[in-house]
């Protein structure tokens, strides 16, 4: 998979959940088949440092991945926002990359996708189409 195809709606539900939270960071996961997202599960950001850290609720982790094997769906990638930083991946963010997802970073101003192999951070193509 070289880039993720992710629908308007549910990049405008990615923004609003990161709007919520801030100046919290915020995390969710994205469903799809393929290369194309098709569902955005906001989860509960648990940290004891919300503000730089993200670390999602695992009873709602384990219940959405649950939920998503039930209906076939595959994880194609996990959101979270810098509410003040950069769109690019933190040391932590290295250490916390999810089973080889694409891993979303949001930023008031930017939205961007990365794949962390090992310490180093491939960007994702992310191509945004209309539902
Ligand atoms: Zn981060």
């Amino acid at each position: 998979m070289s880039g993720l195809v992710l629908p308007e709606p549910i990049l405008r539900a990615v923004r609003a959940h990161a709007l919520a939270t801030a100046p919290d960071e915020c995390v969710g996961l994205l469903f799809g088949r393929g290369d194309r997202v098709t569902r955005q599960v906001p989860l509960t950001n648990v940290s004891p440092m919300p503000r730089t850290r993200f670390f999602a609720d695992p009873q709602g982790l384990f219940r959405a991945l649950k939920d998503a094997d039930a209906r076939g769906d595959d994880l194609l990638a996990s959101y979270h926002s810098h509410p003040q930083g950069a769109p690019l991946p933190s040391v932590a963010d290295h250490a916390a990359a999810w089973w080889g997802a694409v891993q979303l970073i949001v930023t008031p101003d930017a939205v961007k996708g990365f794949r962390l192999v090992g310490c180093r951070a491939e960007e994702v193509r992310l191509e945004v189409v209309g539902d």
